[in-house]
């Protein structure tokens, strides 16, 4: 089980308030996509969950328990960025153990892990690879083989895409959405590319200036737009 809660959350840097009281609730194995403009706070909020930020005000919680203040590596969730942040002197095998070998996890288990992971993502011929040898897409594809070794709890992924050419993207997009079918893992996702969003998401949430405009099924949002900032982000006559 993977619920998160999010309750009245504030953030502000300096005097700027970028989080201005967001309450969401994301459901277990959901596909939790938040879409919004460029710097409406979308990648504070996913770093606020993650535990990267802290909170100023309000509370996350994760199946009912308060991680409001839990440090970020107790919470057992993964990110994965649109900078895949590979250690580019380590095989893809090394990046993929890394964090269970500092969690000291035994050998073979760390083996069977990063095996799956390889299979899941069409790895396998590239474990003895060093970054600097794959593409790009390939670079991304080792990034989410880190956060599924980790088995986390939820996925959070910033714009995982955003540095891919645009053929890339669509592929990638496709085993994204191939992986959630296999994982079932409750994932949030942010994005500013509405067809990213529509076609990934069990439900959009669609963020603007620090706030929540709306929240529904890509559906919903077509055949109801809240408001007018959602119909014409969504390219619809208003
Ligand atoms: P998005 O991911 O939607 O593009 P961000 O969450 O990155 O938006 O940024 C939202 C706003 O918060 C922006 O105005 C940005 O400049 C500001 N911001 C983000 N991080 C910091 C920080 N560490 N210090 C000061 N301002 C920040
Ligand atoms: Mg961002």
């Amino acid at each position: 089980m993977a619920r998160l809660e999010i309750r009245s959350l504030r953030k502000r840097f300096d005097d700027v308030d970028v989080i201005k009281g967001v309450d969401l609730e994301v459901e277990d194995r959901e596909f939790c996509v938040f879409l919004g403009p460029s710097g409406c706070g979308k990648s504070t909020l996913l770093r606020l969950i993650a535990g990267l930020e802290d909170v100023d005000e309000g509370n996350l919680l994760l199946d009912g328990g308060d991680i409001t203040d839990l440090p970020a590596v107790n919470r057992n969730l993964a990110m994965v960025f649109q900078s895949y942040a590979l250690y580019p002197h380590m095989t893809v095998r090394e990046n993929m153990s890394f964090a269970l070998k500092l969690a000291k996890a035994e050998p073979d288990v760390i083996a069977k892990k990063v095996e799956r992971a390889a299979r899941i993502l069409a790895l396998e011929p590239l474990l003895d690879r060093k970054p600097a040898a794959l593409s790009g897409g390939q670079r991304q594809r080792v990034a989410i083989g880190r956060a599924i070794v980790r088995e986390p709890r939820i996925f959070l992924f910033d714009e995982p895409l955003s540095n891919l050419d645009a053929a890339l993207r669509v592929q990638m997009r496709l085993e994204i959405a191939r992986l959630h079918q296999e994982l079932k893992a409750t994932t949030i996702y942010v994005t500013h590319d509405q067809v990213e969003a529509m076609t990934l998401a069990d439900k959009v949430v669609i963020f603007n200036a620090g706030r929540i405009e709306q929240v529904g099924s890509p559906l919903d949002l077509y055949r109801r737009p809240a408001n007018r900032f959602v119909a014409g982000f969504l390219g619809m006559p208003q």
